[in-house]
Order: C-alpha cells, then sequence, then structure tokens
C-alpha cells in the first residue's frame, strides 16, 4: 500500500525552507499531498488562490506532491482523506512548545493520526514566511530564500 502523508501549513508564502521538507518527505513516503490552510481568522498576505498557484509553480516538476487546501479542523480533513500522517518542520527548540501542541491535540483528537518532524538543511533553520515578507517589504535580496517565482510575486505585493 502506498505511503502517503499530509503536510499542512500557510504557505504564506512557500519558501525554500518548505520546499527542503517536502523534499525530505518525498524521500520517505510515496506520496505527500501540501494542504493550504484557509483560516479567515489568520490574517494572510497571500490570497489562498496564491498560495496554491505558488506552490503548484515550484512542485511542477515533482509528480510525487499533490497541493490542495483545507479549512477547519485538520483531524477532519485527514479522516475524510483517510490519511493518518502529518508532516511539520522543526527549525529549532524553540518550534517545538507550539508543534507538541498540536501535534498533542491533533493526536486527543484523532488517536490513529502521527506527527512526523523533519529537520530541515541548517542553511534553513532560520528561515520563515514572515521574515521573507520583512525582507521584501524592505526591499531586500530574496535570492536565498525563494524560488524565482515566489520572489517574483514578493516583489509585486510590496511593490
Ligand atoms: P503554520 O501557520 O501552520 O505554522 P507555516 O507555513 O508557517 O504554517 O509552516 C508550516 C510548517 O512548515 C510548520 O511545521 C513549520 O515549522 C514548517 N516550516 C516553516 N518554515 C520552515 C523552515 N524554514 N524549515 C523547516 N520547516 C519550516
Amino acid at each position: 500500500m502506498a505511503k502517503i502523508a499530509v503536510y499542512p501549513g500557510s504557505f504564506d508564502p512557500i519558501t525554500y525552507g518548505h520546499l527542503d521538507i517536502i523534499q525530505r518527505a518525498c524521500e520517505i513516503f510515496d506520496k505527500l499531498v501540501v494542504v493550504v490552510s484557509d483560516n479567515p481568522q489568520k490574517k494572510s498576505t497571500f490570497t489562498l488562490q496564491e498560495r496554491i498557484s505558488l506552490i503548484k509553480e515550484c512542485l511542477k516538476d515533482n509528480s510525487q506532491v499533490e497541493v490542495g487546501s483545507f479549512s477547519g479542523l485538520l483531524v477532519d480533513h485527514l479522516k475524510s482523506k483517510n490519511v493518518k500522517v502529518v508532516i511539520r518542520g522543526l527549525r529549532a527548540v524553540s518550534d517545538l512548545e507550539y508543534e507538541f501542541q498540536i501535534a498533542s491535540m491533533n493526536r486527543s483528537l484523532y488517536k490513529e493520526v502521527e506527527t512526523v518532524f523533519l529537520m530541515p538543511g541548517e542553511d534553513y533553520t532560520y528561515l520563515s514566511s514572515s521574515m521573507v515578507k520583512e525582507v521584501a517589504a524592505l526591499k531586500g535580496d530574496l535570492k536565498k530564500f525563494v524560488p524565482p517565482a515566489v520572489e517574483k510575486a514578493l516583489r509585486q505585493k510590496f511593490r
């Protein structure tokens, strides 16, 4: 049976850090579904459609990855798709408390779910979508942090 995992997140926008985690997950799982959270309570810079399009553009050559979205509880989405594995990235110890809380809550809502934490390459341990947006707003160089399509979208957003 194919091993499938879901990688949920805001991806506002996708960075090389997210892509590093996706690459690593693809080494372990047969199929990875990247799902963008559609949470009206969390204000995002890019719309849901923009975030999905950018991820699709960055992963167009990777046939192992599918891109989708979810709203509401992640565990309800997992149940509806019959997937039990969630991928999350851990950059530093500072991520752990938040990630531990989410993973524990998800497990208490859906006891079969397993969260697999992957560490990015060390070049990406400091990278986050919000840092990238700050650099973009201040017209800094983005090449090391995001693929060209995302860089272009950030330039337009922060013009
Ligand atoms: P969320 O709002 O769900 O935290 P993010 O898009 O910020 O959405 O992050 C999604 C997941 O990707 C989280 O597990 C986060 O820790 C991970 N992640 C984000 N940036 C990086 C990075 N540079 N390296 C590794 N993991 C990362």
